[in-house]
């Protein structure tokens, strides 16, 4: 079975920016004679395609590092995309492929991709703004993965460097929140402490004087 790499993290951990890395990275590796080792395709969710996105099948991350991928709807569609040449799969914002479904299906499809030899790297948020989980399958791809990287953010809300592990959810009914497509426009990364503060004050309007703040 191949490997299974998680990247994971709140919004603005660079979750995206170090995908395209690695799989850069991964990507350049060579033989003596000069053939690429690795073929790398890129899948993310056609429901979590960016504005600045829509151009063309490229992932642009919150930088500008870009990088090619296929847009998909479900989880199965990459069989329509790979074949013996794609030695590695890369899959993005995973918790959009489970949206709806009580069963791990993107876990599933990584099971069979490694067992058919692929390396897999998956990366994504496996909480809400409760911390509730909204993807069943982190769990068992964090059980099984062969190296894991939660990546932090800087908090939005104390300014402290490399201290957010969570999302606070800006504007709308947060407590009904469930997976939103969206990035620093609908989510601020926080620190442990600065999201209980955030997260008990239960005033919509409360929430947005403080992210007026910034
Ligand atoms: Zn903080």
């Amino acid at each position: 079975m191949e490997q299974l790499i998680v990247l994971t993290g709140p919004v603005s951990a660079a979750k995206t920016e170090t995908g395209i890395a690695l799989v850069t990275r991964i990507s350049r590796q060579k033989s003596p004679s000069g053939e690429r080792l690795m073929n790398i395709a890129h899948f993310r969710p056609k429901e979590s395609q960016r504005s600045e996105e829509k151009i063309g099948e490229v992932t642009v991350s919150k930088s500008g590092m870009k990088v090619c991928c296929t847009y998909i709807d479900s989880i199965d569609d990459i069989e329509l995309h790979i074949d013996d040449e794609i030695d590695g799969i890369w899959l993005d914002e995973i918790h959009f492929w489970e949206k709806g479904e009580s069963t791990p299906v993107v876990f599933e499809k990584v099971q069979e991709l490694r067992k058919r030899g692929k390396l897999v790297i998956v990366s994504g948020i496996g909480a809400d703004v409760k911390c509730d989980p909204i993807c069943t399958s982190f769990g068992f791809l964090l059980q099984t993965a062969d190296k894991i990287e939660h990546l932090l953010a800087d908090c939005d809300w104390c300014g402290k460097l490399y201290s957010a592990s969570r999302n606070v959810y800006i504007g709308g009914d947060m407590y009904q929140q469930g997976v939103k497509l969206g990035g620093y426009e609908s989510f601020r990364p926080a620190c442990i402490d600065c999201y209980n503060e955030v997260i008990d004050l239960s005033s919509h309007e409360k929430i947005l004087h403080l992210s007026n703040n910034f």
